[in-house]
């Protein structure tokens, strides 16, 4: 099956045969679910016209559950394998790998009789603190968007579908099925929607899950614009719309709007609703039908899959995860300590294990994509595990921070842990999140690791300066409270359930890291551009920081990071030369050619995550001082070097223009910048540009800048305004009236006829 997945002639045709045949009552049963997980199916006198499959969560694991059913991850579901959830996915920036993960999902999906895996949730992260932002790729738009891209490709090469989540502007869990996410629409066009536009025009997910959320006041079930115009009409979806479990406020009007399958099942009740409102004329049943067709698609078109099952090789698939646990595990820091950085670690090191999470896997976050994993690896067992390495280990905390009522066993923790610190070379100290401050359905209200675990680092510290942190957490923590006291650090994030051997493979080296961040580790909470507008009150949050997410603000603001997007260490250098950048054609045909050559510099085989962004000089509207727009994985031996070559498309160079309500390439000066990070440019190189003109359609409230900024009428206004004696510098203070208003004050001799001529010339009519 090809993974384009453009729908088949012959389902096509068996759609509308069955269309033809179903009445009414049956057509509306089909939009909604039979239960919490099934589609509806159609039985009539004991023969199956249409079967019912089912549809279950994602992402990064199969959630099939056998028994009861919840979307909380509350109840069992059967074993399968937790790969990393998409923030530890994302760190590797490698799309192959995400592929290869995506094929091995598609496998234990089929394999489980599952048509459709509930993911990838593609949010993006506004704010450190979203709950569900382990689930979540990504601060920036293409990143998450490549990658994602890559995620549908693998799983629907296997012949079922994936849904693409949460259709849009669900960035928050606070007040998730109710809250009004008010954004502008450059910020959607810029931020919020490229992953989904990307995704969706190069992989066509076979389902796109709308939000619980309002996007300006109007639920996303409910929102025609989000759902249809740009959905399907901008960029031709294919697919069917389902719900997020229990999104959907107003049946009939969802069903105008384009919401297909109403998730899980309600009773019946929305059907009855469906059923009445097009009696009554109030509801077209052409819509109804548009609806049907895409129910019928989705299942239709995963029976050959489904009834040819598979078998799934667990052992290979715990082997991927470990793969991916330790291509997304990034080095944050690596200080010399007695001339010599502190990893990997030789494999004769003597050392110390601290942190009752090297012992106890933090491994994926809570909710609805909770797996029951087929196995899970903790980095103490795969530690000893290795031939001769002997590894003492002391709890130090217990990861709720709970000491049994009497608090003397928070101090024998730590009296222990300094014990072993003691007697150690190396200290590795396991810090991270307790599972009970990342979930779905709620966000986190700090970015602080848990203060009893950096008494612990303290403690050790303070007899050990050799120490090398490993975190666990799905989203960013503050490093800097205690950045001094660690020469290394290693963000393992939550790795899937392979991520404790992953991180060894790192920390002894048997895999050079080449993770780099895929968010920006801000020093405090406060310097993120979302702070106090995050999240939201009484019913709405403003995203007020606009297109300022993460890095776009950080860069702009010039504030400084512990870690900038992007960022990740290796056990080797690079060297970046011969940046370059050749702008060709002109206008919407603009193409920008960069290349870099990079070389390995140091003495280890290793991969360099070479990241091209762009910087739009000069422009009518603000713009980031860079933005991510192209990346690459090179893979080199000590001394070798490879050119890399990227092409950069218009819309590479654009922004939404808020007025003409459409991309625009402007001319002018951009930069291209090539670099290991958003804050580590190796190469910037300066072009022109040759964009479109763009003209503003004036009107009567149309300022007198903007009048003399005109092309046809400019230098006309402008002449007017100087014969009739008005002082140049009197310009400046006039500059911001409408021109409604200089003609009612009759200056500069303007009369009503004048700007009724003037402003029909300017328009073309
Ligand atoms: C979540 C979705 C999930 C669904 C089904 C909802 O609460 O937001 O991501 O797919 O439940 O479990």
């Amino acid at each position: 099956m090809s993974d384009k997945s453009n729908v088949p002639s012959s389902v096509t045709e068996e759609v509308e045969q069955i269309l033809d045949g179903l009445t009414l009552e049956e057509k509306a049963s089909l939009l909604s679910g039979e239960d919490f997980w099934h589609t509806q199916p159609i039985v009539r006198d004991g023969e199956t016209i249409v079967p019912k499959v089912m549809v279950t969560d994602g992402p990064h694991g199969l959630r099939k559950q056998a028994g009861r059913s919840d979307h909380l991850g509350i109840a069992d579901s059967v074993p399968a394998t937790c790969f990393p959830p998409a923030a530890a996915l994302a760190s590797t920036w490698d799309t192959e790998l995400i592929r290869e993960v995506g094929v091995a999902l598609g496998r234990e999906t089929v394999a489980n009789d599952v048509a459709v895996l509930l993911g990838p949730g593609i949010n993006i992260k506004r704010s450190p603190l979203c709950g569900r932002n382990f689930e979540y790729f990504s601060e920036d738009p293409l990143l998450t968007g490549v990658l994602a891209t890559e995620f549908v490709h693998g799983v629907q090469s296997q012949g079922v579908g994936t849904s693409l989540k949460h259709y849009a502007a669900n960035n928050q869990e606070a007040d998730r099925m109710r809250v009004s996410a008010e954004v502008d629409e450059r910020t959607l066009r810029e931020i919020y929607l490229p992953a989904f536009e990307r995704v969706v025009t190069e992989a066509q997910p076979w389902t796109v899950m709308c939000a619980y959320n309002k996007l300006n006041g109007v639920y996303a079930a409910q929102h025609h614009w989000l759902l249809t115009e740009v959905l399907r009409d901008e960029w031709g979806f294919e697919g069917l719309v389902v719900s997020d479990w229990g999104a959907v406020r107003d049946r009939v009007a969802s069903v105008v709007a384009g919401l297909d399958l109403q998730m899980p099942a309600d009773g019946g009740r929305s059907d009855a609703l469906v059923v009445n409102a097009v009696r009554e004329g109030r509801l077209d049943e052409a819509d109804v039908d548009a609806c049907v067709r895409r129910v019928l698609h989705m299942v239709l078109r995963s029976l050959p899959a489904l009834d040819a099952g598979g078998e799934v090789d667990f052992e290979a698939h715990h082997a991927l995860a470990r793969k991916a646990a330790a291509a997304g595990t990034v080095l944050l820091a690596n200080d010399e300590v007695d001339g010599a950085p502190l990893l990997p670690l030789p494999t004769d090191a003597r050392l110390a294990v601290v942190g009752e999470l090297a012992r106890t896997a933090r491994y994926q976050g809570a909710g609805s994509s909770k797996v029951n994993p087929t196995r899970l690896d903790d980095a103490l067992t795969a530690l000893r595990t290795e031939p001769g390495v002997e590894v003492p280990f002391a709890a130090g905390y217990t990861i709720d921070g709970e000491d049994n009522g009497s608090g003397t066993d928070a101090a024998a923790l730590l009296t222990e842990a300094v014990e072993v610190a003691q007697g150690a070379e190396t200290v590795l100290v396991f810090l991270g999140l307790p599972a009970s401050y990342e979930s779905e359905g709620y966000d986190r209200d700090h970015m602080d690791v848990p203060a009893e675990q950096v008494a612990v680092l303290e403690a050790v510290a303070a007899v050990n300066e050799r120490i090398v942190v490993v975190l666990s957490n799905g989203s960013s923590v503050a490093v800097t409270p205690w950045r001094h006291l660690a020469p290394a650090i290693v963000e393992g994030w939550l790795g899937g359930q392979a991520g404790g051997s992953g991180v060894v493979d790192i920390l002894l080296g048997a895999v050079n890291p080449c993770g780099r961040v895929a968010e920006t580790i801000p020093h405090r909470l406060e310097d993120n551009p979302s702070f106090g507008n995050f999240p939201g009150e009484l019913g709405t949050v403003r995203y007020g920081e606009g297109i300022l997410v993460g890095y776009r603000w950080y860069d702009l603001a010039k504030v400084d990071v512990a870690f900038p997007f992007g960022h990740g260490l290796s056990y080797t250098t690079f060297e970046y030369d011969d940046v370059t950048a050749i702008v060709e054609g002109v206008g919407t045909g603009t193409k920008v050619r960069v290349s870099a050559t990079i070389t390995n510099t140091g003495r280890r085989a290793g991969t360099e995550i070479v990241q091209v962004y762009v910087g739009d000089t000069e422009a009518q509207v603000q713009r980031p001082v860079r933005e991510l727009k192209a990346f690459a994985k090179v893979g080199l031996t000590p001394g070798e070097s490879k050119t890399v070559d990227f092409t950069l498309s218009a819309r590479d160079l654009s922004y939404w223009h808020p007025v003409l309500r459409r991309w625009v390439i402007e001319s002018g000066e951009f930069t291209l910048a090539v670099g290991a990070s958003s804050r580590d440019l190796r190469g910037v190189v300066t072009v022109e540009v040759k964009g479109e003109p763009i003209v503003l359609p004036l009107n009567s409230m149309s300022t007198v800048n903007e009048a003399i900024a005109h092309p046809v009428i400019g230098d006309e206004l402008r002449s007017m305004i100087y014969d009739s004696g008005v002082r140049k510098d009197f310009l400046s203070m006039v500059g911001d009236m409408p021109l409604e208003v200089i003609s009612d004050f009759g200056m500069a001799g303007m009369t009503g006829g004048d700007l009724t001529t003037l402003l029909a010339r300017a328009n073309g009519c």
